[in-house]
């Protein structure tokens, strides 16, 4: 007896594609960003991943800030905005740190690990160990990273947006991500 198959079922069992509310480009059920525009679902329309540009100008403008205060005052300013998500530079650049999988905006414990742990530590151990070049690749992993995390940002699970003033408050979409 010969098996027929039956691609009816397939089609009735796959959700369809939802549309990117940005670009309009479809983004296949269970994938929580347009990988065209890096709108991320979760959040308001207008809030897309932070460009390699944008993170660079971020990552000078915090060391920047960090010379030019002698460390305390870029020390006190980022213990203030932490708990947003931010740092000095993210601030004034007005991006910020979500969790990758919720898209919610972490907190300052999520950015302690993210920067103290994984982005100083973890990647600084690392390149001792490599004479450097595990510490360089940690920090232009965004250049070719479909979701442009750097490596800290994998290990910390998240994701740096770019929010315009025009995509509204912040506050509603401060969700619990897992794990705290
Ligand atoms: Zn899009």
């Amino acid at each position: 007896m010969v098996q027929e198959s039956r691609p009816g079922d397939d089609a009735v069992a796959r959700p369809l594609a939802q549309a990117c509310p940005w670009c309009g480009s479809g983004i296949p059920p269970g994938v929580n960003l347009c990988v065209v525009c890096g709108q991320v679902l979760a959040l308001p329309r207008g809030v897309r991943l932070a460009s390699p540009g944008r993170r660079l100008a971020g990552s000078l403008l915090d060391s920047l800030l960090a010379l030019l205060t002698l460390g305390i005052g870029a020390l006190v300013w980022s213990i203030i905005v932490w708990g947003q998500g931010q740092t000095p530079a993210k601030q004034l650049l007005k991006t910020r740190v979500v969790d990758a999988t919720s898209g919610g905006v972490v907190g300052w414990g999520r950015m302690f690990l993210r920067i103290i742990l994984y982005q100083w530590l973890a990647l600084g151990l690392l390149g001792l160990a490599t004479l450097g070049i595990a510490n360089v690749a940690g920090h232009i992993w965004l250049l070719w990273d479909r979701r442009r995390q750097n490596l800290y940002d994998k290990m910390a699970g998240t994701l740096v947006v770019h929010w315009p003033d025009e995509a509204g408050p912040v506050v509603r979409h401060r969700l619990a991500a897992p794990g705290g």
